[in-house]
């Protein structure tokens, strides 16, 4: 056995937290909360740490929970979960399936679920907690269980982060958080260096000069503007951006005029942008304003664009040193079910708590997909076609052994720097 005892003996008490863990879930699933609206998932969080024997601080940036309990001297450990779910229709037919509908910010009704999957986030974290609360004799340090709101707008780690989280906990030595992704349930991948983009969504007004359709000499048209920007766009990745860089640029929405023979007189272009270096990122920011500028000059028009920043994501660019030490001890505890993760797409907002702490981290996944319907859609070459992904309405964690492989992985890497 090579496994460090510590890990096995505070593992050990896992079959008693997987019966309550299991009956937890599926409740959280069927009771799924926006973001910034977390509140019935908050005070069940709350209530299970307190019971563990964990010094809680609620209501930490809105709905934000924070357990800290320490054993004696060592290092801090901060282990994050998010907490919130999406505005979709849940279309899975499992038993536990959300009929939830709630207003969101905007007060229209929407159908909401766990389509991300925090609620195995929530669940695998809080049956680590309580884990190694009882197996405080196996570690010394302090763990902090961080339960973050609003993970999915982008702005619920900052809001902790400004609600005064540095002054409730001990500065942490590492922090880290997971993933369940479509991915085989019971697997673990973790990534050194950026696995996670950065993301911006950019919101570009360009003001022409409204006219009747058919006297185009009286107008500046903002349609035709709108179309050459789209055009010139393209040229930022393929001609500005190293080929060795990956960026992706999409414009999502344009929307101008409303009667075909009304020259309108603006147009609003929304865009999104996906980068995995702060370089990147600015060249392509930068890049765009100086485009959208350059053919509003060139159209004549007499007011300069407006350009709107929302919904952005930081880079998660997990620390090497750390990355490593944490794949080790997966590889010790889980075998051949923990390997390399490839970078994704999506974007996090989890590192702008350990970037403002200005602590090392890393972000990992786990597996979610039964083995064999996973094994079944690669054998067909339909792994992208079968099995749904996160936000998708049919996104449907298989309960076992995902829990398990959450709530193991978080104490295995907690444990990597705490187990005496
Ligand atoms: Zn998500
Ligand atoms: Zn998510």
């Amino acid at each position: 056995m090579t496994v460090a005892s510590p890990v096995l003996s505070v593992l050990a008490g896992l079959g008693a937290v997987r019966g309550w863990q299991e009956d937890f879930y599926r409740d959280l699933h069927r009771h799924p909360e926006l973001s910034h609206q977390e509140r019935r998932t908050a005070a069940k969080v709350g209530e299970r740490l307190g019971q563990a024997g964990y010094r809680v601080h609620r209501g930490v940036g809105g709905t934000g929970v924070v357990g800290v309990l320490g054993s004696g001297d060592g290092p801090t450990v901060l282990l994050r979960a998010d907490m919130d779910a999406l505005p979709v229709r849940e279309a899975t037919d499992l038993p536990y399936a959300s009929t939830v509908a709630t207003p969101d910010a905007s007060g229209n009704q929407v159908p909401v679920a766990h389509a991300c999957g925090h609620d195995v986030h929530v669940t695998c974290l809080l049956g680590a907690a309580q884990l190694l609360a009882e197996g405080t004799a196996r570690w010394s340090g302090t763990v902090v269980a961080l339960f973050q709101p609003a993970e999915e707008t982008g702005d619920g780690a900052r809001g902790m982060l400004d609600d005064g989280l540095a002054g409730l906990i001990p500065t942490p030595d590492v922090a880290l958080a997971q993933h369940v992704l479509p991915a085989p349930a019971g697997h673990v991948g973790t990534h050194a260096g950026p696995v996670l983009s950065a993301a911006d969504s950019m919101r570009v007004t360009v003001h022409g000069r409204g006219a009747h359709g058919s006297m185009p000499q009286a107008a500046v048209d903002p349609v035709v503007l709108a179309a050459m920007i789209v055009v010139r766009l393209q040229t930022i990745v393929s001609r500005e951006i190293p080929p060795a860089q990956t960026a992706v640029l999409t414009v999502g929405s344009i929307q101008a005029g409303m009667k075909s023979n009304v020259i309108p007189d603006h147009a609003v272009l929304q865009l999104n942008i996906r980068t995995y270096s702060e370089q990147t990122r600015s060249a392509i920011l930068d890049a765009v304003r100086r485009i959208v500028t350059a053919e509003c000059q060139a159209s004549g028009c007499s007011k300069d664009p407006e350009f709107e920043l929302f919904d952005r994501f930081p880079l998660t660019d997990n620390d090497p040193a750390t990355t490593d030490r944490v794949a080790a001890a997966f590889g010790e505890f889980f075998g051949d079910r923990a390997g390399p993760m490839g970078q994704q797409t999506a974007s996090e907002d989890f590192s702008d708590i350990p970037t403002a702490l200005g602590v090392p981290y890393t972000y990992w996944g786990i597996g979610g997909i039964d083995g064999q319907t996973y094994r079944r859609a690669e054998a067909a070459g339909r792994v992208a076609q079968d099995i749904p992904v996160n936000h998708s309405a049919n996104f449907a964690p298989v309960i076992q052994p995902t829990l398990d492989t959450g709530t193991q992985a978080l104490v295995v890497a907690a444990l990597a720097w705490l187990a005496r």
